[in-house]
């Protein structure tokens, strides 16, 4: 009987097993991960998860029910150690091996470990897996002053929930700006304003030089490059991740910042399909290849390779985007603003409500909304249609949205 075998039980994993039983996929279907949940959604880790108001369940994709119904065979806590190609199999490090007919690889990423001297003290934690939060969580009640390590939105939402639980917050970042790899100064100067309004200290430009711990080893403060220490009884670390390649570049997969593979989520080898935040991908939007870590992305691609493997039409790849949450701002994001030329700004940033469109000439390629879901929608239209848009009508809130559309 033919089997496909996903490894990584994430949200492309999970995704891909209920894709391929949707798209009448009657061959056996084995998801292993390496975490004792099932497949989960990530983004409440830092936030509603971590503040202490959803349950453990409501994280889960489907319920443990939904993968014995649909005959399919979930192994948790159980994780793969090599991908033998010539044979077709999979070996576990529990020194099982499992043949397939297609491999699907989404394996995810990890944290990018800390580079400094004390990283490994007590007290130093990452935000990644529902095993982080559950360990985190307890010390957020107990610790007194947190130091977040990196204003990435990870970093950035960990701290917000910090101050709502009372905390004394402290972000280091390393760029003269928060969110400087994701988005531009006017949403880098608003996010700042706002954690500083609601009392973070925000410390940019700031080159943290060592981690200094207490002779139990847990640790007491940040060291700055300046001599300066910052107290902290807490240490969070978000610098961001690494793709989980290795399994697919130790069997001879071509491998860069990513499992490199084709439209239909295809390695290089026609069994092996690389989906999720471990994947290189075309970036049909953007005439380039990239890595996205998204749980759009992980959706996406977990259906594509699912269509491939049933030989059914490929599903359409839908503009990147992406979203987070800190305090009372919903931020929503359409495309890649990493190409643009130039940023437009459309209403206050001071009324918490506006948006920053980016241009590649006179293309509209992305947009940042924070609270203006309109503004959200009708540009993540645009630019899948690769639209160009007046600048001078974006940055004029008397036309409305819906009269740039047409
Ligand atoms: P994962 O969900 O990480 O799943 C990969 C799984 O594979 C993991 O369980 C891993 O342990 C397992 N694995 C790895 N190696 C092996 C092995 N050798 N054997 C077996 N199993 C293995 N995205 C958004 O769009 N919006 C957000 O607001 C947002 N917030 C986020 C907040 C947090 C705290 C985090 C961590 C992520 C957030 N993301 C958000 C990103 C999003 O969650 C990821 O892009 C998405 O989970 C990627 O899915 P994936 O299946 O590729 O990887």
């Amino acid at each position: 009987q033919e089997r496909v075998v996903i490894i990584g039980a994430g949200q492309a994993g999970g995704q891909a097993a209920v894709s391929l039983r949707q798209m009448g996929y009657a061959g056996e279907i084995v998801l292993v991960g390496d975490e004792l949940a099932p497949p989960y959604q990530r983004p409440p880790l830092s936030k509603a998860y971590l503040k202490g108001k959803l349950d453990r369940e409501r994280l889960f994709l489907k319920p443990y029910q939904f993968y014995a119904d649909n005959k399919i065979t979930l192994e948790t806590g159980k994780r793969a150690s090599k991908i033998d190609r010539a044979a077709k199999t999979v070996q576990f490090e529990d020194g099982t091996e499992l043949g397939y007919t297609k491999l699907i690889i989404s394996t995810g990423s990890r944290p990018r470990p800390l580079p400094v001297p004390g990283a490994d003290l007590e007290n130093v934690l990452d935000l990644r897996t529902l095993e982080d939060v559950n360990m985190l969580k307890p010390h957020m009640k107990e610790a007194h002053r947190i130091v977040i390590v990196g204003a990435g939105y990870i970093g950035l939402e960990a701290a917000a929930v910090a101050r709502e639980l009372g905390l004394d917050v402290t972000v280091l970042e390393m760029a003269p700006r928060v969110l400087a790899r994701v988005t531009s100064p006017t949403m880098s100067a608003f996010y700042q304003l706002l954690h500083e309004n609601h009392g973070v200290k925000v410390r940019t430009s700031a080159r943290l030089m060592e981690l200094k711990g207490d002779k139990h080893g847990k640790v007491t403060d940040a060291l700055l490059g300046n001599d300066e220490l910052v107290p902290a009884d807490l240490v969070l670390v978000g610098i961001g991740i690494l793709p989980n390649e290795e399994l697919a570049s130790d069997a001879g997969i071509a491998c860069k910042n990513g499992i490199l593979v084709d439209r239909d989520a295809r390695t290089n080898d026609p069994d092996v399909y690389a989906i999720g935040d471990c994947a290189h991908r075309p970036l049909v939007h953007y005439g380039r290849e990239g890595r996205l870590e998204s749980v759009h992305n992980a959706i996406e691609q977990g259906k594509i390779a699912a269509a491939h493997i049933c030989e059914k039409p490929r599903p359409m790849e839908d503009v990147p985007w992406f979203w987070s949450d800190q305090y009372d701002v919903k931020l929503q994001i359409a495309g890649l603003s990493q190409d643009a030329d130039q940023a437009v700004t459309r209403g206050d940033p001071t009324t918490g409500s506006f948006a920053v469109f980016y241009f590649q000439g006179d293309t509209l390629i992305a947009v940042d909304a924070a609270n203006a879901p309109p503004e959200f929608l009708t540009a993540k239209r645009l630019i899948a249609q690769g639209a160009t848009v007046s600048k001078e009508e974006i940055a004029d809130t008397s036309v409305s949205m819906k009269d740039i559309m047409t």
